[in-house]
């Protein structure tokens, strides 16, 4: 068994619904982590998510580097957010179970660190369950004790927007690395993961259904997706 957890950071965009749409056919339930900002601009492609049972969770209100905020601006960021999904699901008539957080561009706030989780438990932020994570470096980093959802593979797919020699190929070398330095190959029995996807129009743009394509290529390569469940703190 290869077994995976879907993440999606920066919704809801234009594509949401569509975004959405695949999962459903391929009968994953996603974690979809939206910003304040997102939310307030498209509102109902945030609405179509959560009416078609996706677990939206609170990725900052203006995806700023926690590490150059006060704790002041840090709460600001996750409140108001908090604020807008609450106001999301009562919106859609659906309970808000769960209420999973994640740092932009995983930065934890430095030397805020253990005051920013403090805080996210004060929120009743809930943790992922990543109890089954089987690298050392996990727990090494302590990220099996963060009450914030980190990932363990990225598909990076976001950086064809800006770099010219990142392609649809240089995704697919990553699926594929044997040795990558965190040591959690993609592709290998007993492993498990937590992968992160970013719905953005850019990545749209330059490749049309790009969500799925990557989706496809980790079915075909026998990874079965798991309902994420989260833990009591
Ligand atoms: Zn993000």
């Amino acid at each position: 068994m290869n077994t995976a957890i879907l993440t999606i950071d920066d919704i809801p965009s234009r594509n949401t619904p569509a975004l959405v749409d695949c999962l459903c056919e391929k009968g994953i339930t996603a974690v979809l982590f939206a910003t304040g900002q997102h939310l307030e601009q498209y509102p109902e492609q945030a609405e179509y998510a959560v009416k078609h049972g996706m677990i939206v969770g609170n990725h900052s209100y203006s995806h700023p580097a926690f590490s150059s905020l006060t704790l002041e601006e840090a709460q600001r960021e996750i409140g108001k957010t908090e604020k807008l999904l609450d106001q999301l699901y009562a919106r859609c008539g659906v309970e808000r179970k769960y209420k999973p957080f994640r740092f932009p561009y995983g930065d934890k706030g430095g030397e805020n660190k253990a005051r920013l989780q403090s805080m996210l438990k004060e929120y009743g932020i809930h943790k992922l369950d990543d109890r089954h994570i089987p690298y050392a470096w996990w727990k090494q980093n302590g990220l099996d004790q963060d009450i914030d959802t980190f990932w363990t593979f990225d598909f990076a797919e976001y950086r064809m927007h800006s770099e010219p020699t990142f392609t649809k190929e240089s995704v697919w070398e990553r699926m594929h690395d044997q040795n990558p330095q965190s040591g959690a190959v993609l592709f290998a029995q007993g492993h498990r993961h937590i992968l992160l996807l970013h719905d953005h129009e850019e990545s749209e743009a330059l490749l049309p259904g790009y969500y799925r394509l990557f989706i496809d290529h980790l079915l075909e390569g026998g990874i079965t997706f798991d309902m994420p469940q989260f833990l009591k703190i």
